[in-house]
């Protein structure tokens, strides 16, 4: 029955304490429903630098590249900062998502309503909200070349980064962005800034194209990026999906994700091309967030966006929609209580502890 391969990777710092509390839920999982999960576990970042002296092992790349989803919990920490700069905690995240070649980065921005007070926004702008951006996440200006700085006979210098796009990179992403809008209230927006760069006007043709091609029924919307940036911050809730490249799609989804409030409730997937014989895509989900070595072993954690990373996987690696909706419903009943990690506790509220927190989820489900 097992036929769900999960590869966990906790990482450093605070990974291994929500990636316990993400075990909880998968073993819920596996007690109650019949898609049941076979997981195994490797070292990624300081930890496996530890151990193996690499960011992550050969041995441990191989599982990823086997596993069905890979579940990744955070790297680094003030320990490794003095590491050699291939084998730095963060390259044993690059290496993933280079070699599982995960080029759509989805980013969701989700106000839960217990939280709707939380915002520094009117409540009204951030109520309900549920949003998508889906970055492009392997080309563009941060992969490029030529990438050089180098010394003018004026004794100046100049730096010159390249954003490159192909056809097929802006197709295939966009491909991402109307099927996952199918599945939601089925618009996207796309941004770009074809006013000013030649990259942006491939971008919007392509992703014309494609829509006329095999989306006619997804509605499509076409913004300037900073106008995006714009509306985004003035009245997010006009979106669905938004697909942009790799550097807009950066700016641009720590803005959304900044609406709804603390960095300890963000998930995000990243996800591979369809497989040809078995249409799986390679996918790894983690939390927005880094290892928080400031409070690490302390118990005060949120495992929110870890365990909310596993409900994207439910979703978007093994088709199990209810099961990600009963995960997403549970979180936000124990908010609704009014459970709190520290992080997300307003004034003189209670808190409870990392592991609290996980109990709770689990007895919601
Ligand atoms: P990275 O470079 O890996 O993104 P970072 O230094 O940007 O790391 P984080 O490790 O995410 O940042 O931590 C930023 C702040 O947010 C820290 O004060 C940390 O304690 C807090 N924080 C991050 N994640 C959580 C969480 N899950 N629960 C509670 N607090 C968190
Ligand atoms: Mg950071």
């Amino acid at each position: 029955m097992a036929s769900n391969r999960l590869l966990l990777l906790p990482g450093d710092g605070i990974g291994p304490e929500i990636m316990e509390e993400v075990k909880k839920v998968i073993g819920w999982f596996n007690e109650r429903t019949a898609d049941t999960f076979e997981f195994d576990e490797g070292l990624v970042g300081g930890a496996a630098y530890d151990a193996h002296g690499a960011s992550i092992s050969e041995e441990d790349m191989a599982k990823a590249k086997a596993a069905d989803a890979v579940i990744f919990g955070a790297v680094g920490g003030p320990k490794w900062d003095d590491v050699p700069y291939d084998v730095r905690p963060e390259a044993g995240l690059l290496r993933l998502r280079k070699d599982l070649g995960l080029f759509a980065n989805l980013r969701p921005a989700i106000c839960y309503p217990a939280l709707a007070d939380a915002s520094s926004l009117k409540k009204d702008v951030i109520e309900g909200l549920d949003i998508l951006i889906v970055r492009e996440l392997t080309g563009g200006v941060y992969f490029g070349e030529p990438k050089t700085i180098t010394d003018l006979e004026n004794g100046q210098q100049r730096a010159i980064d390249t954003q490159v796009y192909d056809t097929y990179e802006i197709e295939r992403i966009a491909g991402v962005a109307f099927d996952l809008a199918r599945a939601r209230r089925n618009k996207v927006t796309s941004m770009e800034k074809r006013n000013v760069m030649k990259s942006g006007v491939l971008w919007n043709q392509v992703v014309t194209a494609t829509h006329d091609k095999s989306y006619k029924d997804v509605e499509l919307e076409h913004m300037l990026a900073d106008a995006g940036g714009m509306q985004l911050v003035r009245w997010p809730k006009q979106f669905d999906v938004i697909v942009c490249d790799n550097l807009f799609g950066d700016m641009l989804s720590d803005v959304a994700a900044m609406l709804t409030g603390s960095l300890g409730m963000l998930p995000s997937a990243s996800l591979g091309a369809p497989d040809a014989a078995t249409g799986k895509r390679k996918a790894l989900y983690e939390p927005v967030h880094g290892s928080a070595p400031d409070i690490a072993g302390t118990g005060a954690a949120n495992p929110i966006a870890m365990i909310a990373s596993f409900a994207m996987a439910l979703r978007y690696s093994f088709n199990m929609i209810t099961e990600a909706d009963m995960l997403e419903k549970a979180i936000s009943n124990a908010l609704d209580k009014g459970l709190r990690t520290k992080d997300i506790a307003q004034g003189d509220q209670a808190t409870i502890s990392t592991k609290e927190m996980g109990n709770a989820i689990v007895g919601e489900l």
